[in-house]
């Protein structure tokens, strides 16, 4: 297979129109076989629930080439599993999780001259997605629904090396108590997004949400959890019911705890202890970890230790684990690494 003539080490986070997608749609009750496409548009009614009531959600995973030459996506499962979820609480249908994987499959397969080779940094972003297709004009749930996914080259994340930033503590709210925060619904994106401007004018690269209701705990950014390190290498990553489960903070706590041995907590972290930590970062599929350096609240800094310069040397080594993993540099746990054949 020809890869594409694209300079890999130079492609931004942004969208590139590849050969395939794939599309299912749900009707009269059940999700149609599936087809693969040329088209890369999407003609739906203008009443269509997705464009009044942003009835829609989505998932996003990557498939990369391993150190051996193979293609590769990481834990599709967990993403099939997170979008039925999403898919239920909006009252959407669920799509089938084993034909979730196997969808991821067949665009990796046939966008596989789109896959950046190893070494690159770059990777091939693949997005699922799913929104209500059939005109409501009543507040209810659509009657059809359409489940997609595309891949897109991305760069790396970091071009030379992964800089600590600077983020903000929000006077937004990301999510409330018994509300979305927990799945990965578009409308939870749509309303954050003056809150990320605003905090981007203001020089800072990021949020930090606090619980909606107490203002003392600290719950998640816009899109990526948080992890810290305590000062004597315990591992400790916010647990709340409206932050999003990310499959990247999962997968770091096994591997810190199984890999690295290091002690690892997941409970409620208050605002107040953030300042005695020693390392901070936020994990997502996009960036994997992104070191943390400080965090300003209304005027106040709290400076982390591992300083503006370089990741921590806790967040470093379960960076290096984990990627090393990804890549195929170190041996996986069973199931987490999906080979493309
Ligand atoms: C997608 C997402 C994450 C990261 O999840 P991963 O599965 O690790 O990519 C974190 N927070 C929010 C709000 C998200 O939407």
């Amino acid at each position: 297979m020809e890869k594409k003539n694209i300079d890999w080490s130079n492609l931004g986070f942004g969208y590139i129109k590849t050969d395939k997608r794939y599309v299912s749609n749900f009707k009269d009750g059940k999700w149609d076989d599936g087809v693969m496409t040329d088209d890369a548009n999407v003609v739906i009614s203008e009443c269509a629930g997705v464009l009044q009531y942003s009835q829609s959600c989505f998932e996003g995973l990557k498939a990369y080439t391993t150190e051996k030459g193979e293609i590769v996506c990481f834990r599709p499962d967990l993403n099939a599993a997170r979008m039925h979820d999403s898919a239920l609480r909006l009252e959407m249908p669920a799509f089938p999780e084993d034909r979730f994987v196997d969808a991821v499959v067949q665009v990796v397969k046939e966008n596989a001259a789109y896959v950046p080779p190893y070494g690159s940094g770059a990777t091939l972003y693949i997005r699922p997605y799913m929104f209500a297709s059939s005109p409501v004009i009543g507040v209810k749930p659509a009657e059809e629904y359409q489940f997609r996914i595309f891949a897109t080259p991305v760069g790396p994340y970091f071009k030379g090396g992964a800089k600590p930033i600077t983020i903000k503590v929000s006077d937004f709210d990301r999510a409330a108590p018994n509300g979305t925060g927990h799945i990965k619904a578009g409308l939870n994106y749509a309303m954050s997004l003056h809150a990320i401007v605003t905090a981007h004018e203001e020089g800072y690269a990021e949020n930090m949400y606090l619980d909606a209701a107490t203002r003392t705990k600290v719950e998640e950014t816009g899109g990526a959890n948080f992890i810290f390190i305590t000062k004597d290498g315990k591992l400790v990553t916010p647990k709340s019911d409206s932050i999003l489960p990310s499959i990247t903070r999962r997968s770091i706590e096994y591997v810190a705890k199984e890999y690295l041995g290091m002690e690892v907590e997941e409970r409620e972290v208050y605002f107040d202890e953030v300042k005695d930590f020693a390392e901070c970062g936020l994990c997502g599929t996009a960036a994997v970890i992104s070191p943390v350096g400080k965090i300003v609240d209304h005027g106040k800094e709290i400076a982390f230790p591992s300083g503006m310069e370089e990741m921590g040397p806790n967040t470093k080594k379960i960076y290096d684990t984990l990627t090393g993993i990804q890549m195929g540099r170190i041996e996986a746990p069973e199931g987490w690494v999906k080979v493309i054949k």
